[in-house]
């Protein structure tokens, strides 16, 4: 017996995680290349100091008042008649879709999603005991709703996981689909749109949020890790029947979002305006990078997100290694000779073009 005693399918496994490098243009992890400005620093710093003369006290564990300004929020953007009574939140929205397969996945259960999607949605699985199928997606990575109802006939899963805009590919889904999915799964299976990019929808993309009075099996996920410039905040949350959130109340840990937490993400909140101020900024700067691969003679990935994946590459890694001896920290993700790379300000996405200008020419 090997020292320490893991569970056997864990032994040898790496954590997940992107390369945290110290390099000038960090293109990896689809944040939000703009932090706060000194008036938010200011109100964050008064908000925590505030809240910190409680700190010999558990926090609100209902975080009741950021539930209210979560709700107020998403019905500015998609949602309907939201309340707090709809909004749970967790350390990530990473935090929430694990608690949502702590309440809804377990032994004997089944989770779904198709391929090439978020790399993080196995692990959750894996975590909670739940069994995991992956189907795959169209060439084009458009879900192909056909194969994904009888893949839900197939295993009559009680979680399906779709991101919208989907991660690595940047795919969003239409309207019509999340529908259709949910009246497949019924009472019996969740459907989860996982909006972590949702801010960054092209014009004409409607949000999954509208479609939560008609479908009370449907949950919508959002972050404020990504348009809203919080990635280091750790607030992610979502929309649901308050039915989902009183079982999700029965698995998550007393206490988990501190007192830290709810102070600054409600300062973050009041200054929601500016921090999600750069998303048409990004969102122009996704299309040109997209028509600028393009040009370079490169496939991309239709995208909907903050971030583009392109390719094909015979040595991704070569490619991911030459733009890292120039300063520019990529992801290398998706499938085999795709590559992907997060919108930054204009002056790093320069820098990008040259480095993978060089790249290419001396890979000819
Ligand atoms: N969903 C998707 C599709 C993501 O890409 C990410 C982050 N990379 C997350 C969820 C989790 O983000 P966070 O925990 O920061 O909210």
């Amino acid at each position: 017996m090997s020292f320490p005693p893991i569970r056997p399918e864990l032994a040898g496994i790496e954590p997940y995680g992107a390369p945290q490098l110290d390099v000038p243009v960090q293109l990896n992890v689809n944040e939000n290349p703009y932090g706060p400005s000194e008036a938010c620093l200011d109100d964050i710093a008064a908000a925590v100091c505030e809240a910190a003369r409680d700190l010999n006290r558990y926090p609100d564990r209902e975080f009741s008042a950021l539930r209210e300004g979560l709700a107020a929020y998403l019905n500015t953007d998609g949602g309907v008649g939201l309340t707090a009574d709809n909004i749970w939140a967790a350390n990530g929205s990473n935090e929430v879709m694990l608690q949502l397969l702590q309440a809804f996945g377990g032994p004997g259960r089944t989770a779904i999603s198709f391929a090439p999607t978020y790399s993080m949605y196995p692990e959750y699985a894996r975590d909670t005991h739940t069994t995991w199928v992956a189907g795959k997606r169209r060439e084009d990575f458009a879900l192909d709703i056909d194969a994904a109802l009888g893949l839900i006939e197939a295993e009559r899963p009680h979680v399906v996981l779709l991101p919208s805009p989907n991660n690595p590919t940047g795919t969003a889904l239409p309207h019509d689909a999340i529908s259709v999915l949910c009246e497949a799964l019924g009472d019996e299976g969740l459907l989860v749109v996982d909006e972590a990019y949702g801010e960054f929808r092209r014009e004409g993309t409607p949000s999954a949020l509208e479609l939560l009075p008609t479908h009370r099996n449907l949950v919508v996920s959002r972050t404020m890790s990504k348009a809203f410039a919080g990635a280091g905040l750790r607030l992610g949350y979502l929309a649901a029947d308050p039915a989902i959130l009183d079982a999700i109340r029965v698995v998550r840990l007393p206490y988990h979002l501190s007192t830290v937490t709810q102070a600054t993400a409600l300062a973050a909140l009041r200054h929601a305006d500016e921090l999600l101020g750069k998303v048409d900024e990004l969102r122009k700067e996704r299309d040109e990078t997209v028509g600028w691969l393009r040009e370079k003679g490169l496939q991309v990935a239709d995208s909907d997100a903050n971030f583009a994946l392109f390719g094909t590459f015979a040595d991704r890694h070569a490619v991911w290694q030459g733009l890292l001896d120039r300063g520019v920290l990529i992801r290398e993700t998706g499938p085999d000779g795709w590559l992907r790379v997060s919108i930054g300000t204009a002056d790093e996405m320069n820098a990008f073009k040259n480095a993978l200008t060089e790249v290419m020419k001396e890979q000819a």
